[in-house]
């Protein structure tokens, strides 16, 4: 048998090596192998079958390490996110081992410690006091450490000689210790611990069920739909306990650490007892705690890691359960290559490891949804709020009518909305205001009637095309001129729409100059820790109202609120993407879950020019059955996942005929040999048609089965030079279509 290496570096070079005798080479070890006139280190991808030609192979050097770096269950998941999304196994191995694991100078620190084992007579004391000061000073100093042990270089300057002649003579011991960068270490809050609450009847059956599934020996994955505030995390606890009562380790998705702060407190507070086995993969580790974090979560000594996306590849060992957190939210899609979907990922490596894995939400996305209806995950419920209070009371507004009311721009405040957080200030409580803004929103919308131009054949928003003043679907490929009047309502005011949250804070400025007010969005974060103190601020009652934009969606829990803003919430309505309703029922319905969470009643009121679409009236009712019911044969209609998968992809060049000419060839030997079951979509201008300065175009594809299309895309990528100044990206079940 040969090894096919992948060498460490930039490059992606893979070359077959000879094995040596007696060297217990397998996949995922680390080697040293021979490079033209160097040496050079590198990952075992797999073990290949020697073939005559091969006999002036060179022979790999050494094994890094005697173990596999990689485990086999990730080696294998890794090979199945490189088939499924179509990218080579080499980037997928650059995420299984981070560049801080594989880079050598990150390698563990480490200290000498002075350790004194036994205590030396009274009298022997005495007399090295006379005779030897240094010595005696030494010794006293150990004699009163904690387990008679001290790091040398505390034990003071210019020590070394002494210590070795004491080490001769038997007085202490010199060990070497491996020290950890503890990216805690500088106790950035205390943690004291939680005490688990008594389950009321739906988490007690919840539990059963996980922990069920737990001792599974094939367990299939389970879908935790339970209505904000039906105490998920709790359920999430209990479970992880059980696991890590039974002696293995846990593994905690959730979509962004620096986003769900109090997800990650509430483990922490939990499993305070064991703090020191918890790890918590942020994306701001230097690379040698990641380094460390990283080797303590392979040894098995870190047993609950929580962490984002891509800690679905943390090498945890006995896995017993994997928890996502929100796996509704986008930001499991990774938007860079290797393209892969996180919490599939996660469902795929619990099915290789055959552990447990819940995917938890209020709003589950469709995709787990339909999964539940096959039949290939179970179904757990919790449709009460866990301390008995009731679901927040939501009333829409309709802003047409507020329109009439405000001459010029459009009316950012209801007076609804104004007199009830007049009515909040009065009584001390405070209020969230959140507006929805998707990256850019190009869509025509009537500030009059409300109308927004649709496609005909797709039920998708229309993208304004400035350059050429054309309306484009970005899914068939229709075209429309720009209408001079509203369609709808004949009103000539027809815009492109959208305002930000500094001007929402200017308008309260106006209207409540004596409301305190803070501001959570990408701008005003930018400050490192801004983040938490302001909501530290918020939860110490110093501000009366935040306004924020998607970053305050994600599980943030204060009683003291009672009143939930959402401004514009059609905005997402229309976007060129078939998952438009979806995201905006989601959006609604967690923002709206942060009204109402303590002894108070919630109330929420969502402001749209749109008040009797599905989403908002749905969301109104917090009703995901009726909004999934509808809205899956909406995706059924058009043939739009969870009914098959939609792919897309895309050409960038700062050259745009190169661009687009580049995706024509490749359409047409897209076209040539196409496999039944697959749709294949017009090459059209990317409704972010330019981004950093380039060109994109784009085509869409869609398909029953998932492997046919991917790997027909890659097979016709490979046999297609492309020119250098273009970049060509795959985009496999695509979740952002800009
Ligand atoms: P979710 O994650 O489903 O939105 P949380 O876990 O945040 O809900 O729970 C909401 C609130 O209910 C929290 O304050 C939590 O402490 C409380 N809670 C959860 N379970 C119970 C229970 N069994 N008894 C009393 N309070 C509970
Ligand atoms: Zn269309």
């Amino acid at each position: 048998m040969n090894a096919r290496v992948l060498i460490d570096g930039p490059s992606e070079l893979v070359f077959d090596y000879a094995i040596p005798c007696g060297l217990d080479v397998r996949p995922g070890c680390r080697v040293r192998v021979p490079l033209r006139r160097k040496s050079a280190v590198g990952t075992v991808l797999s073990l290949v079958e020697a073939e005559q030609a091969d006999f002036a192979l060179r022979e790999l050097e050494s094994l890094v390490e005697p173990e596999p770096l990689i485990t086999p269950v990730l080696l294998q998941t890794g090979r199945w996110i490189a088939d499924y999304y179509g990218c080579g196994i080499e980037t997928v191995i650059r995420s299984l081992l981070p560049e801080a694991v594989r880079t050598e100078e990150n390698s563990a620190k480490s200290r000498r410690i002075a350790v004194m084992d036994a205590v030396p007579e009274a009298e022997v004391m005495e007399r090295l006091a006379k005779r030897a000061p240094r010595q005696h000073a030494v010794l006293s100093l150990l004699m009163h450490a904690p387990e008679r042990r001290m790091a040398v270089a505390d034990l003071g300057e210019g020590v070394a000689a002494t210590l070795k002649s004491m080490e001769k003579a038997g007085w202490l011991r010199i060990e070497t210790e491996e020290v950890r960068r503890d990216p805690e270490a500088d106790g950035i809050e205390e943690v004291l611990e939680s005490l688990p609450l008594e389950l009321n009847p739906e988490q007690r059956r919840a539990l059963d069920g996980i922990v069920s599934a737990i001792g599974a020996a094939e367990p299939r994955p389970i879908l935790l739909l339970g209505v904000t505030g039906s105490g998920k995390t709790e359920v999430y606890l209990q479970a992880a306990r059980h696991v890590l009562d039974l002696g293995k380790t846990v593994l905690v998705l959730v979509p962004e650490i620096s986003l769900t702060p109090q997800t990650v407190r509430r483990f922490k507070a939990r499993f305070a007892s064991m703090q020191d086995q918890v790890a918590v993969l942020h994306s701001n580790l230097s690379q040698g705690e990641r380094f460390d974090e990283w080797h303590r979560i392979r040894r098995g000594l870190a047993r609950i890691v929580i962490g984002a996306r891509s800690a679905v590849f943390a090498p945890l060992p006995d896995l017993g359960l994997i928890l996502v957190d929100e796996e509704h939210e986008n930001t499991y899609k990774q938007e860079s290559v290797p393209r892969y979907q996180g919490r599939d990922v996660a469902v795929l490596r619990a099915a290789f490891e055959k552990c447990a894995i819940v995917l938890g939400s209020a709003t589950p996305s469709l995709e787990s949804w339909q999964n539940t209806q096959s039949g290939k995950y179970d179904l757990l419920r919790l449709d009460q709020r866990a301390d008995g209070q009731a679901m927040p009371l939501v009333r829409v507004v309709d802003m047409r009518l507020e329109a009439s009311k405000h001459k010029g721009g459009p009316a950012v405040l209801s007076d609804r909305l104004r007199t009830a957080l007049e009515q909040r200030l009065e009584k001390g409580e405070q209020s969230i205001l959140f507006l929805n803004r998707r990256g850019f929103a190009r869509s025509l919308q009537c500030p009059k009637c409300g109308h927004v131009c649709q496609c005909p054949h797709c039920s998708v928003a229309l993208t304004y095309h400035r350059t050429d003043e054309r309306l484009v679907c970005h899914v068939c490929g229709h075209q429309a001129i720009v209408p001079r009047k509203c369609p709808e309502c004949r009103d000539p005011a027809i815009i492109l729409q959208g305002y930000g949250t500094q001007k929402v804070e200017e308008i309260l400025a106006k209207v409540l100059p004596q409301a305190k007010v803070a501001r959570i969005d990408a701008d005003a974060m930018r400050r490192k820790h801004a983040l938490r103190d302001t909501l530290n601020a918020f939860k110490a009652r110093k501000i009366q109202i935040l306004i924020g934009t998607q970053m305050i969606a994600k599980g943030l829990h204060f009683p003291n609120v009672t009143l939930v803003g959402i401004l514009n919430a059609d905005l997402g309505l229309h976007v060129p993407d078939f998952r438009a309703g979806e995201r905006t029922f989601q959006l609604i319905t967690q923002v709206a879950g942060r009204a109402g969470r303590g002894e108070l009643e919630g109330e929420v009121i969502v402001q749209t020019f749109t008040p009797h679409s599905p989403s908002i009236q749905y969301a109104r009712r917090h009703d995901f059955d009726g909004f999934s019911e509808q809205e899956m044969e909406f995706r059924r209609q058009f043939g739009f996942p969870p009914y098959g998968h939609c792919a897309v992809l895309t050409a960038r060049s700062n050259h745009e005929r190169r661009a687009e000419f580049t995706l024509q060839t490749l359409h047409l030997r897209l076209a040539e040999d196409l496999p039944a079951g697959i749709t294949l979509g017009e090459v059209l201008p990317s409704p972010l048609i330019r981004s950093h300065g380039q060109f994109r175009f784009q085509i869409t594809l869609r398909s029953v089965k998932a492997r046919p299309l991917s790997r027909h895309v890659q097979a016709v990528l490979a046999r297609t030079t492309l020119p250098e100044d273009v970049t060509v990206v795959f985009d496999m079940d695509a979740l952002n279509f800009s």
